[in-house]
């Protein structure tokens, strides 16, 4: 999709190729016109704004067309598996906005689909194979050629159940029998040689304990559970594409057998979301947390929901880029770049602003009054009204940020230099006499003065070029605040076959510890969010604490993306 396309689709649900189809299945009178997706996520691990992509989709989807919506667990690998996952997966589709019709778990359905196996079995459509993995490769055949049948595709009926209620039963270790499906070992669809359908598994399920020793296979699990839920359209990603035969051939030979499965869902495959500098796949995303080069899943440098929450991300703006980056047929890379204009433009809405210096320099003020404080007025949003003023403490002893003063100043700079003026920001015009420094050399102290004629705001309408931030440094509470960079160098991390650990930015994470913010700051609740005025919007991190505060740099100012956007 273009950025022009994007820019229209802001914020009214664009039409796309999905919803085309769901209108039509409706017109048709299809499934009664009822409309039933689902949202599977597997939970071994957190989500990530690829599956906000899925969820807004689906649930999307199910809302503007009267239906309905399920969660499914899709748990059918339990080595992978986790409580700790389940209830995030929870936790961050809500915090999205989204309310599923029913939770499922895959797990709910493994009595069912056992039985529905062994009518396979009955059926002449699946038999137990005994090949070891190395010989079931081989005789899979290529892309080219055909592969051949194994030797135990003609087990008899009778073999064959003995020996499937046996691997249930547990008398076979992992890997010496698999069930597959009994489909054609020389279709072109590689998908279609005779799939796996049951594999071994010693394994503890976080659900069924070890009620289980055989598990379905994705393939033979998900159009069954599709059924059984009555799902009309299951939305998925391209991957999929070659598997949709073997999804059908599950409904239809399911159902054929079963009085209970009424519907037939239908499978369609969409692009997934790719990000540059970005990984996105569980695996990845896991052995960064394990090798602990981040803080846990929801470090804010994380592309998973709850980092992009602890970043200082909305739940609007994720949605809003969702519905940007719309929904097609075709694999493409979006730029990171879309996905922070868009909490970009959301914070500037809503965020309240406030003072904060990252990097401090003190100013004593030598014309103002010793042990005076002036409440000054301020704005906290200027796009926003409603959002009113607060008062912010004013006195002869103040902070400003360090990079807006220089000793010896090229010609354009507008800020603080010694002789020369700038405004306060809600305050008066302040004039460097002196600079202070210590032994070393380095500027310590300002030394300045005011014009007590030019408040902010007074009709005295003296101007000066330059305006800059600053906070009372009586008042000033000391806060932590954390800076985050790309976690990766690369705009494809891990390109051609590479260790995407390779393509880290080492300095993906600065902590500031020494920042002075305006007092009302430090007592504000873990998820408040705040433009520092000239800096960026932030976040409070659950870090926090009123004694010692923590903010995370959700996004700058700077908008790289109007920039991409104004030179396509
Ligand atoms: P990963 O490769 O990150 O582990 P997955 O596909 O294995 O992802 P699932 O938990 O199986 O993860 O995904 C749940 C749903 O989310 C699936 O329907 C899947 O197609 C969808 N999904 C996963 N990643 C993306 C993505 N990048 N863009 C869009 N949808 C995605
Ligand atoms: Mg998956």
């Amino acid at each position: 999709m273009s950025s022009t396309d994007s820019e229209t689709t802001d914020s009214a649900t664009p039409l796309d190729f999905i919803r085309d189809i769901v209108t039509s299945d409706i017109r048709a009178g299809k499934d009664a016109g009822r409309v039933h997706t689902r949202f599977p996520p597997e939970p071994n691990g957190y989500l990530h704004i690829g599956h906000a992509k899925s969820i807004c989709l689906n649930f999307g989807v199910a809302r503007e067309f009267g239906g309905r919506c399920n969660l499914r667990l899709d748990d059918t690998n339990p080595a992978k598996e986790d409580t700790e996952y389940v209830d995030a997966i929870q936790r961050d589709v809500r915090w999205l906005g989204f309310e599923w019709s029913a939770l499922f778990y895959a797990s709910d359905y493994f009595e069912l689909m056992y039985q529905y196996a062994e009518q396979l079995i009955r059926d002449g459509k699946a038999y137990v194979d005994s090949l070891n993995a190395d010989e079931m490769r081989e005789h899979r055949g290529t892309l080219t050629e055909p592969g051949r049948n194994s030797p135990y595709r003609d087990r008899t009926t009778e073999e064959n159940l003995d020996l499937f209620r046996r691997m249930r039963a547990g008398e076979y270790p992992d890997g010496t029998h698999v069930l597959r499906a009994r489909i054609d070992m020389a279709s072109p669809n590689i998908n279609m040689r005779d799939p796996t359908l049951y594999r071994i598994r010693h394994d503890d399920h976080h659900r069924t304990g070890n009620a289980w020793c055989i598990y379905p296979s994705y393939d033979y699990a998900h159009p069954i559970s599709d059924a059984l839920e009555g799902i009309t359209h299951s939305l998925c990603t391209l991957e999929f594409e070659d598997h949709r035969p073997l999804y059908d051939w599950c409904v239809e030979n399911v159902r054929a057998r079963a009085a209970e499965l009424t519907s037939r869902p239908r499978q369609i495959e969409f692009a997934r979301l790719n990000l540059n500098y970005t990984v996105m796949s569980k695996r990845k995303l896991l052995t960064l947390v394990e090798q602990q080069l981040v803080n846990g899943w929801d470090d804010p440098r994380m592309p998973t929901i709850a980092g992009l929450r602890r970043r200082g991300y909305t739940p609007e703006a994720i949605r809003d880029f969702c519905s940007r980056i719309g929904v097609a047929k075709k694999e493409n890379v979006i730029d990171v770049a879309l996905l922070e204009h868009t909490v970009r433009e959301d914070l500037n809405r809503r965020a309240q602003r406030a003072l904060a210096v990252l990097r401090p320099l003190k100013v004593v003020i030598e014309n103002y009054p010793e042990g005076r404080v002036e409440q000054l007025n301020a704005t906290n949003n200027p796009e926003d009204a409603s959002a009113g003023t607060r008062s912010i403490p004013f006195s002869r002893e103040l902070h400003i940020e360090r990079e807006d003063f220089m000793e010896e100043p090229p010609k354009k700079f507008f800020r603080l230099s010694p002789g020369t003026e700038v405004r306060l920001r809600y305050a008066y015009i302040l004039k460097c006499e002196r600079v202070v420094k210590d032994t070393a050399g380095a500027v310590v102290e300002l030394r300045c003065t005011y014009d007590p004629e030019s408040l902010s705001g007074s009709t005295a309408g003296r101007r000066v070029k330059g305006t800059i931030h600053w906070v009372s440094a009586t008042h000033a509470r000391d806060a932590e605040v954390r800076l985050y960079d790309r976690l990766f160098l690369s705009e494809d991390p891990g390109e051609g076959g590479r260790d995407p650990l390779v393509d880290l930015n080492p300095t993906s994470l600065e902590r500031l510890i020494s920042v002075k913010v305006e007092p009302a700051l430090a007592d504000a609740d873990a998820g408040t969010r705040f433009q520092f005025e000239r800096q960026g919007y932030f976040c409070v991190d659950p870090d926090s604490r009123p004694e010692a505060p923590v903010f995370n740099r959700t996004v700058t100012l700077k908008d790289g993306w109007a920039r991409i956007a104004g030179r396509k």
